[in-house]
């Protein structure tokens, strides 16, 4: 199909259609082949190559897909008595339910909705055959989770006779075709930017982030924005009367690193849309975890020790089944009212041994 509407990708007037994949060459508001609403159009759209891909409602999709019935459904997919939601569908999420939240009040919210446990196993394989698809793309993908990578198709052009934007609205039809879900994709010039790029318009969002636009954009986007602004600093931000990144922009490095150590040098950077992190297709699976939920509170430390000699068991395990070693151990604490409290300790060397992680 494309062939045959031979591409005019030098031209940045001409977008696409991200249906019928034609080129435009008018700037009519709907395709001129196919009367689709969904054009990509953006002056540096055929220059930019760093995406960031994320699939939507992930684990959501999947049921929904193996289970018609629910498609008009609100949908969580969480559980356990003390369970939290997972993932929660785009019309679950319409009525306030999100990622994380208790479920008690997620059904306060929904009270309708439909529950469903995670099945891992399912959406383990699922998230695979996504990441084949996007490895038949370019060899550098870097996968941040199971449903979302970073791919960098700078040179595929060649290859794929198409320009990377062109590649990536393709590969979310592709995926909605043979896999039954939908993605939301992000082109960039950068990882950071590529990121927010893909969030922005979800579901089944494609969304361009230039080079020419980035500081105006980042101007008035809340500090939060930035990775590695959590709440703990957030709010340290915040008593320093910081809450937007263009009030970053304003600040000089020295001031910023004098105030916030290496993390001032990031903010500096970040908020002026400077990022050379590249995709690096190495960098799976950073750790290794187990977890348990309780049905009923417990305070007795000697049956909390006993729940943790056994998890350590399981992360041991689990390092050895991969032949990979661990140098720091995290221990994540929800208590009743959901407040989540870590601590981690470095060792001195990388273990897999049961006992040492249970130390
Ligand atoms: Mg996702």
């Amino acid at each position: 199909m494309f062939a045959a509407m031979a591409a005019p990708v030098n031209n940045p007037d001409h977008g696409f259609c991200r249906d019928c994949l034609t080129f435009q060459r008018s700037q009519t508001r709907r395709c001129e082949r196919c009367g689709s609403p969904r054009l990509a159009r953006h002056p540096e759209l055929y220059r930019l190559h760093l995406a960031h891909i994320d699939c939507d409602a992930f684990y959501a999709a999947i049921e929904k897909r193996d289970n018609p019935a629910l498609k008009d459904k609100p949908l969580i997919i969480g559980g356990g008595k003390r369970g939290v939601v997972s993932t929660a569908c785009y019309i679950a999420r319409i009525q306030g339910v999100r990622s994380a939240m208790p479920m008690f009040k997620a059904l306060e919210a929904c009270p309708e909705a439909v529950v469903i446990s995670p099945n891992m196993e399912k959406y383990v394989r699922v998230g695979r055959e996504v990441r084949a698809m996007m490895q038949a793309l370019t060899p550098l993908v870097e996968p941040l989770s199971i449903d979302e990578a970073f791919l960098d198709l700078a040179g595929t052009e060649r290859l794929h006779g198409l320009p990377p934007a062109v590649v990536l609205a393709r590969f979310a039809l592709a995926v909605e075709k043979e896999i039954g879900i939908t993605v939301s994709a992000g082109l960039s010039y950068c990882k950071f930017l590529a990121k927010i790029a893909s969030d922005f318009r979800k579901p089944r969002g494609f969304s361009v982030i230039g080079e020419a636009e980035a500081v105006g954009f980042l101007a008035v986007q809340p500090v939060t924005m930035i990775w590695g602004v959590g709440k703990a600093f957030n709010a340290t931000l915040e008593r320093d009367g910081i809450r937007t990144i263009g009030q970053l922009q304003q600040m000089d490095r020295g001031d910023l690193m004098r105030r916030y150590g290496t993390m001032g040098d990031r903010l500096f950077r970040l908020s002026r849309g400077e990022d050379v992190r590249r995709v690096d297709p190495y960098q799976d699976a950073k750790s290794v975890s187990a977890e348990t939920t309780f049905d009923t509170d417990i305070a007795s430390l000697d049956e909390l020790v006993a729940v943790l000699r056994g998890l350590s068991e399981k992360v041991s395990a689990r390092l050895k089944k991969s032949g990979i070693a661990g140098r720091t151990v995290v221990l994540k604490l929800k208590t009743q009212d959901f407040k989540l409290r870590t601590r981690n300790r470095q060792l001195n060397d990388p273990t897999r041994l049961a006992d040492r992680i249970f130390q």
